[in-house]
């Protein structure tokens, strides 16, 4: 009997493809392991989903190789990976490719291979019927064994680039990509440790690899590669030779997670110990539970999480914790080390391709049992996983804006329901939809209403610009009372923290005769002035240019900047306070993990007075000695075209207030705005989380946004404005008949009508049952497949989280 295996592959062709099992993989392949299969001309790899004995009515190529012995997936994680392809309307192979860090094992190559044309000429050549000259005859046989690289070919003959252009020409060969997989072995010693095993050699040891495992034998224990070349002459190279003889092990190092400094712990207050109780119990039931935990900021929810985790691991479970990606910083993997020692696994993105692969791989041995990660640990490879934590469950980074664009929390609730874990979702300002979830019923909530101690909440004054400008006369970014403030904080050697969520210097740049404003030549959006290297630039696609001399419209030399961003007041401070060190935090100062790590940890160690910035300083950190939080323009953000815009601005304002004060010391907010009777602007600077959830719940409700409706984004793409138009009239037509129980908004222009040279035209629908919403987007699909359109062209976005 003949077997077969479904395979998906990532392309975006949205359905599995079938291949045929012989020899060893038939026994060994099982539904979750990875293959390498032939796809048209290529080679990709792919993850068996099915194995069966149904042989199709077309011919089936048989798999190229079985990549893992065990399977990468277990049953549950395929059907999370298969909910999330159809709920999220991706490419099942795509979601495979993103639910495992091991892309970095597998290389991607170009290899030229010959065509029958190719062939028959490589053989009459041979022959001699056609007359070839030599390095043409040379790289032809070259090629007849195998397809090779233009590096393989060019060993052969250097020649060889200008035949491949040639040969391409006429016919004889082809481009294939070629997915291989990597030697681990081969990576630089600086990545790898080495370890001896037991055994004896074989025979004779050249002297160098006989000195090494002597070193080895004497040391016993695992050491960096790199450092042992320092002691044995030629360890590197000994140590690759000895591990294909199997006596020493070479493992890919992961960086030591350093532990926070040791710290007391703290007992429980009242209400912290009501809500590890509650979520105790709901994993000792060992069935799904959701819980909201919904905590003021400073009211220590992270002490919450570490009880609870430690419960479960007590249970004989595993735990992840999800944290923003800004968020995870080695201060707080440090916590967790100090609490959990070697069981403590990180994943995240900033990781390079074999650290991740090899955290992953102890978390799927079992070996981590705690793993803190970001958006994409929700598909850790966990056994008897008991507990998920969504730490900052409002966090805009959960949701990924790329294929898949899946929802990290959303999907950690879907697991939670599949493996029956409890799920605590933690946030001071929850999503509209996470507390209407919790009025439903759906999760329980756990509140911690007050600070740790009985600190008090920060005092949150908010200044009026539009009065401060009537007073003054001036348009200073400062405010008389921010200045003053300022002041104070610094005399007391205490630290102050300054939001500017708009990085650069100036916001735009336009011309004062004309109004001409300098846009970018890709995108339909001004340039920003970033004055640190004199250029305007595009923060949508980054794309930039020379600051003008004069206007490009009307020749005009009077160039006005407008509005300012980070740089600026950061700027603006050091001439206002020359003796205060200060840092600024932003996509502009910060490039690596690292940079972050460096301004937080100085920050946090004293070194500097104040910390400027965007966003970024506002997520989670907590640093006892900032008494005071400057927002220099609360405005920013309100008027963005988006249902989400208020309660975002929300969140933000009560997040960056919730910095302050958060030691023995009781923190000022000193909050600018023009908006002063806006609802988001009032309620957070009363930090009252339930009054803005009313007010906007009301809202949604009339517009029938989510909670109260299910939303997707239907966006058309194309360089050609013309086709991006079509396109989208066609969907439009689609769905013309397509009334009842949904609501179209669009076909129209996007709120930013061209990005990276492409025209964007969307579509939104929103639908009171998810089922109706569903059949909509099975039809907006079925209407591109069936016209041919290029894979990028549609992008359907369930649940977005920004609609620009
Ligand atoms: P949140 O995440 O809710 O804003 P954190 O978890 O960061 O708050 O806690 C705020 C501070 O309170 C931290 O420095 C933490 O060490 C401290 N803390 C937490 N629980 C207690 C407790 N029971 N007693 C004293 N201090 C605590
Ligand atoms: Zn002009
Ligand atoms: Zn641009």
């Amino acid at each position: 009997m003949a077997l077969f295996c479904d395979v998906c592959l990532p392309v975006p062709l949205d359905q599995p493809f079938t291949y045929a099992l012989s020899g060893e993989a038939r026994d060994v392949a099982q539904p979750g392991c990875r293959v390498l299969v032939p796809f048209q001309q290529r080679k990709l790899s792919g993850t068996i989903l099915r194995i069966h004995d149904e042989k199709p009515d077309y011919k089936v190529r048989p798999i190229e190789r079985l990549l893992d012995q065990e399977p990468v997936f277990d049953s549950k994680l395929i059907s999370l990976g298969l909910w999330v392809a159809r709920y999220y309307y991706a490419p099942v192979g795509e979601v495979f490719r993103i639910m495992a860090p091991l892309g970095g094992e597998i290389r991607r190559s170009k290899a030229y291979g010959l065509t029958d044309t190719g062939r028959d000429m490589a053989k009459q050549s041979l022959l001699g019927i056609v007359d070839q000259e030599d390095a043409s005859l040379v790289v032809l046989q070259a090629l007849e064994s195998r397809p090779m690289s233009l590096e393989a070919l060019k060993r052969k003959s250097p020649e060889a680039p200008a035949l491949i252009r040639e040969f391409l020409r006429k016919g004889y060969v082809r481009m294939e990509e070629e997915a291989q997989e990597k030697d681990p072995l081969r990576a630089h010693a600086s990545k790898l440790n080495v370890e001896m095993l037991a055994g004896a050699p074989e025979g004779k040891l050249p002297k160098w690899e006989r000195e090494l495992l002597a070193y080895l034998h004497l040391h016993p224990g695992v050491h960096p590669l790199d450092e042992l070349e320092d002691i044995v002459k030629n360890a590197s190279q000994s140590a690759r030779s000895l591990a294909r003889r199997q006596l020493v092990k070479l493992t890919p190092r992961v960086g030591a997670i350093r532990r926070a400094a040791e710290r007391p712990r703290h007992a429980l207050n009242a209400s912290q110990q009501a809500a590890y109780q509650a979520i105790e119990a709901g994993i000792q039931r060992k069935d799904y539970q959701a819980f909201l935990l919904q905590g003021v900021t400073g009211s220590g929810k992270t002490e919450v999480y570490l009880s609870a985790i430690e419960a479960a691991l007590a249970m004989g479970r595993s735990a992840l914790l999800m944290v923003p990606e800004i968020a995870l910083t080695p201060q707080v993997a440090g916590q967790f080390a100090l609490r959990f020692g070697e069981q403590v696994a990180i994943l995240h993105s900033a990781f390079g391709d074999s650290e991740r692969a090899e955290y992953w791989r102890r978390i799927r041995r079992g070996e981590a049992r705690v793993v803190v990660g970001t958006r994409s640990s929700i598909f850790a490879p966990m056994p008897d996983l008991g507990l998920i934590i969504v730490d900052e469950e409002h966090d805009g980074s959960y949701k990924q804006e790329e294929n898949p664009r899946y929802h990290g929390r959303d999907v950690a609730v879907v697991r939670a329901q599949q493996i029956g874990a409890t799920v605590v979702l933690g946030s001071a300002t929850p999503s509209l939809e996470t507390r209407q979830n919790s009025e439903r019923g759906k999760y329980v909530r756990l509140l911690l209403p007050e600070r740790i101690e009985q600190r008090p909440m920060p005092a949150v004054e908010v200044i009026d610009l539009r009065q401060e400008f009537l007073e003054t006369k001036k348009n200073a970014l400062f405010s008389r009372r921010m200045v003053e403030a300022v002041r104070e904080k610094l005399a007391f050697g205490e630290q102050a923290m300054l939001l500017m969520n708009r990085r650069g210097y100036s916001n735009f740049v336009a011309c004062r005769s004309c109004g001409y404003k300098v846009e970018c030549i890709n995108c339909s959006v001004t340039l920003t002035f970033h004055r640190r290297d004199r250029r305007l630039l595009c923060h949508y696609c980054g794309y930039a240019e020379k600051v003008p001399v004069c206007c490009a419209k009307c020749d005009s030399e009077h160039i006005q900047f407008i509005g300012s961003g980070s740089e600026r007041i950061e700027e603006e401070l050091r001439e206002a306070f020359p003796k205060a060190r200060i840092a600024r935090m932003d996509r502009d100062t910060i490039n690596s993990k690292a940079d972050y790590e460096h301004i937080l940890h100085g920050f946090r160690e004293g070194n500097f007075d104040i910390l400027v910035g965007t966003q970024m300083i506002a997520k989670g950190h907590d640093i006892p000695n900032v008494t005071l939080v400057g927002i220099v323009n609360a405005d920013i953000g309100l008027g963005m075209p988006d249902f989400r815009a208020a309660e975002r601005s929300f969140q933000l304002l009560t997040q960056a207030a919730g910095r302050a004060g958060r030691g023995g010391l009781p923190g000022t907010v000193i909050l600018q705005t023009i908006n002063t009777e806006h609802y988001a602007i009032r309620f957070s600077a009363i930090q009252d989380y339930e009054l803005f959830y009313e007010k906007e719940l009301q809202f949604r409700k009339v517009m029938r946004y989510p909670p109260f409706a299910s939303l997707a984004n239907v966006v058309i793409r194309s360089e050609r404005q013309e086709e991006a138009l079509r396109m989208s009239g066609e969907i439009g037509e689609v769905l013309k008949d397509f009334k009842e129980g949904i609501r179209i908004l669009g076909p129209a222009e996007a709120p930013v009508p061209r990005v990276n040279k492409e025209f964007r035209y969307q579509m939104l629908l929103k639908a009171a049952q998810r089922k109706r919403l569903g059949e909509a987007l099975d039809r907006v699909r079925a209407c591109a497949v069936e016209r041919n359109w290029p894979a990028t062209a549609l992008v359907i976005d369930v649940d977005p989280q920004s609609l620009l």
